[in-house]
């Protein structure tokens, strides 16, 4: 089978690779999509995110979707033909995280396509996956594959939902409108927000915020005042999503956030600098969200049940061979909103 693997910054690879032996519980995935996420997007353009360095090739990818092609002993429930979407979260269940439900947190984490432990967990980005039974979620019919490979993003969301706690009547700033921030508007949308407002510093992909349903977009680039106009009486957001990692998203999302309201932090950029006066005087709660394991189930029902429509964030599919043509659009904010490989 055909595997896309990642040997260092810029140098990804088609290579051959055996499929695995399918054990008891088990089921072999023919692959047919595969989103590239923000991480791998990391590994390719430089080797690795923080102190995370690829030092062994790795096969890429996480975000995928595809058929059922055999099933291992004891499986139930599952058919040969059957499609499905594929979890990365692979927890142990046997450590003090996943015992007290905290899966995402687990100290054993096999999470595909990871160069934090060596060796490497190598990743789905493959034409067949051998995959435990409990990682696959049928996906409803009338649903495209494609739609069910970002079951997985949307999931990283609706994690950072629930970290947020109840959005009902809750004014909420999402900041950054890459792929996460653009989910993040739909999850926010489908846990009954009241009022959704958006910020980047791009166009085109503001234009696909409003078009998944945020109330309003500012061009933070062209327009800062038209964001620092709701710091007036205190703020007017009860929660913001930060998808920016950018420390500028950051310290004006805390001007705009009414007191005893929550930032919920999904962006990754590094070490930032923060006013803690506004923190403190405000009462703002900061939280991290990180990956998510349960919601998976809960993505791709609502994906099933069309309470969500995550197409418009399709914007580029290739065929495998041209993985690195795939990467390079994928990266270019410009054009690019989520791009998925087929194998
Ligand atoms: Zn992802
Ligand atoms: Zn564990």
């Amino acid at each position: 089978m055909k595997a896309v693997v990642i040997h260092a910054a810029k140098d990804l690879r088609i290579e051959e690779r055996e499929v695995e032996a399918l054990g008891p519980g088990q089921v072999e995935v023919a692959i047919e999509a595969g989103g590239i996420c923000g991480s791998d997007l990391h590994y390719y353009n430089h080797g690795g995110f923080g102190t995370v360095r690829i030092r062994e090739p790795m096969i890429l990818g996480h975000e995928v979707a595809g058929s059922i092609k055999a099933l291992g002993e004891g499986v139930s429930g599952l058919v040969v033909g059957d499609r499905v979407a594929v979890s990365p979260s692979r927890p142990c269940n046997a450590c003090d995280y996943c015992l007290k439900g905290q899966q995402n947190h687990c100290l054993n984490m096999r999470f595909y396509g990871s160069a934090m432990p060596m060796p490497h967990i190598q990743g789905a980005f493959r034409q067949r996956l051998v995959a435990e039974q409990w990682q696959c979620h049928r996906i409803a019919d009338g649903v495209s594959i494609n739609e069910a490979a970002m079951a997985e993003p949307f999931a990283v969301t609706l994690h950072a939902v629930a970290r947020a706690g109840s959005l009902s009547d809750k004014r909420v700033l999402v900041t950054g409108c890459g792929p996460i921030g653009a989910l993040a508007i739909i999850a926010a949308r489908a846990h009954g927000a009241r009022e959704i407002v958006a910020t980047d510093v791009m166009g085109a992909v503001l234009k696909k915020a409003l078009e998944v349903g945020a109330d309003r977009v500012i061009d933070v680039a062209s327009n800062p005042e038209q964001l620092s106009a709701y710091s007036a009486n205190k703020g007017y957001f009860d929660v913001q999503f930060e998808a920016s990692g950018n420390e500028r998203a950051v310290r004006s999302g805390l001007e705009v956030l009414r007191p005893r309201s929550t930032v919920v932090q999904l962006g990754l950029g590094g070490d930032v600098s923060i006013p803690q006066n506004l923190v403190v005087a405000k009462e703002i709660e900061m939280k991290g969200t990180f990956r998510f394991h349960e919601e998976f189930g809960l993505a791709v029902d609502l994906i099933g049940k069309r309470r969500v429509d995550l197409k418009p964030l399709l914007t580029g599919i290739f065929p495998v061979e041209n993985a690195v043509e795939a990467f390079e659009t994928a990266g270019d904010r410009t054009r690019s909103m989520k791009v998925q490989l087929t194998f």
